[in-house]
């Protein structure tokens, strides 16, 4: 393809997602296909001839777009939302077309540079600690996702054991898969990921419970090597007592880890920075995805450390073929070392784009926005007598559950309907339903017929409670 040719088609491509963003409302928010339903309309074999790549974007409509999930549309209140937004696109063509491999700072400065800047600004956006920032002992730095933060972590964690013994990190019942596969990875058998009680109610970790495990462990001849503790779980968000955690993990030179995945990016606004209490006084690292509600594409992925030093002794191997004098020098930071892959992606300018084009007031006015439409669903839950509510949303996810009808019944009615989507969790035998608001183009409308349709299919379920 020439540059004329990507010229041409570019301009298709920009005008195919500009229709797409702005009619992406006349989707069924869930995909209407069975299993198989999208394979079965796929050539089995690659094409012989090159084709004209109208034909690409004519399957986009007639294959893709049936048996996509819209993520974008104002009514998808599924999981977390996955915010995508213009200059987030913008800023990932942008990568695309450079089509840069940053592994270290020689492979394309600008790429290693940039993210420095990003990181550091989100630092500062978020009311991080000093120590987080890059001109520290510390710094953050760009991953695909929280997960492989987690693992960046954990591996920190147990190098700076200094111990090949057994070792073991602590986490809640609510703490994010992740954490056990991280686990896995770095070789732990399940036992040695240890999961501590949290309160019934709150299903904040109970810092006794923590104490007592890491004491039982200690006396055992273990070595407690992380905990990680959560800044909105995934299930309820749930915050878990950042502070207390911490003061027990410097008693005993343990690494914590926060998993702030989500809800992090809410300390745009200084009014909800009170959810990372004790994180500037204990945390070693801390992570948070601006790829769920801070408007930048997937995969965006931010990971903090407070001194990188135990992170890039854990990660660093130095192949002669990557030898070059910027880094003999130690004037440069080379990402390579600060991730397990070594290869890596030029995500800074999506992030970058991000924060240019709305500023920080635009972010906190995003975020704002969300809660704000949380709480209007909140209340209307709540004046429902036949509808629990959830007391804790201080962020977008409201929590509730019908008491007169099947709670999963009801969430496959309003799914199948295509109107909009929402998922559920378990709190102990309950099962509660999520509706997590985030998206930039949900309005109060669409979550009034976000109720309304509920509403409507809980009396369809039982008919005559009412
Ligand atoms: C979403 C989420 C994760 C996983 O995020 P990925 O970036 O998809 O790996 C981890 N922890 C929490 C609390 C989450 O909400």
């Amino acid at each position: 393809m020439s540059p004329e040719e990507f010229r041409q088609y570019g301009k298709q491509v920009v005008d195919w997602i500009a229709d797409y963003l702005g009619s992406v409302e006349k989707h069924p928010v869930r995909a209407q296909v069975r299993p198989g339903d999208v394979r079965a309309m796929l050539p089995a074999h690659p094409p012989e001839q090159g084709e004209p790549y109208e034909q690409v974007l004519a399957d986009m409509d007639r294959v893709i777009l049936p048996g996509v999930t819209h993520w974008q549309h104002p009514s998808f209140f599924a999981y977390f939302p996955a915010n995508a937004s213009g200059p987030g696109i913008l800023g990932d063509l942008l990568s695309s077309g450079l089509g840069v491999q940053g592994m270290v700072w020689a492979t394309s400065p600008a790429c290693t540079e940039l993210e420095t800047v990003v990181v550091d600004w989100l630092a500062e956006l978020l009311g991080l600690p000093a120590h987080f920032r890059t001109d520290s002992a510390g710094g953050g730095v760009i991953q695909d996702s929280a997960s492989s933060a987690a693992l960046v972590a954990v591996l920190a964690a147990l190098h700076r054991t200094g111990t090949d013994g057994r070792r073991t990190i602590y986490v809640s019942s609510q703490t994010h898969s992740a954490l056990e596969k991280a686990g896995r990875i770095t070789g732990l058998v399940a036992g040695d990921v240890r999961t501590v009680d949290v309160h019934p109610e709150t299903l904040e970790m109970d810092p006794a419970r923590l104490r007592a495990l890491i004491e039982e462990d200690v006396a055992a001849g273990v070595t407690p090597a992380l905990v990680c503790a959560t800044i909105g779980t995934t299930s309820t968000t749930a915050i878990d007592p950042v502070r207390a955690i911490g003061e027990i993990c410097r008693e005993h030179g343990i690494w914590l880890h926060i998993d702030a995945a989500y809800a992090g990016v809410a300390a745009v606004c200084p009014d909800l920075r009170w959810i990372n209490d004790g994180v500037a006084e204990y945390a070693d690292s801390y992570a948070t995805n601006p790829h769920k509600w801070l408007l930048t594409n997937f995969d965006c992925g931010v990971l903090w450390v407070a001194d990188r030093k135990p992170m890039i002794d854990a990660l660093s191997i130095l192949p002669e073929f990557l030898r070059n004098a910027a880094s003999e020098s130690g004037e440069v930071i080379d990402y390579r070392d600060w991730q397990v892959p070594l290869g890596r992606r030029f995500r800074a300018l999506k992030l970058w784009s991000v924060i240019r084009w709305y500023g920080a007031e635009g972010l906190r006015e995003h975020v704002r926005t969300g809660i704000a439409l949380a709480d209007r669903f909140a209340e209307l839950v709540a004046a429902d007598p036949d509808f629990e509510l959830r007391a804790h949303h201080p962020f977008g996810l409201v929590c509730f559950r019908p008491l007169r009808t099947d709670a999963l019944e009801l969430m496959e009615r309003v799914n199948a309907s295509g109107k909009l989507y929402l998922s559920h969790t378990k709190v102990g035998d309950e099962v509660w339903l999520r509706l997590a608001i985030g998206a930039p183009a949900t309005t109060a409308a669409h979550v009034d017929a976000a109720w309304a349709a509920l509403q409507a299919a809980g009396r369809r379920i039982s008919p005559g409670r009412r």
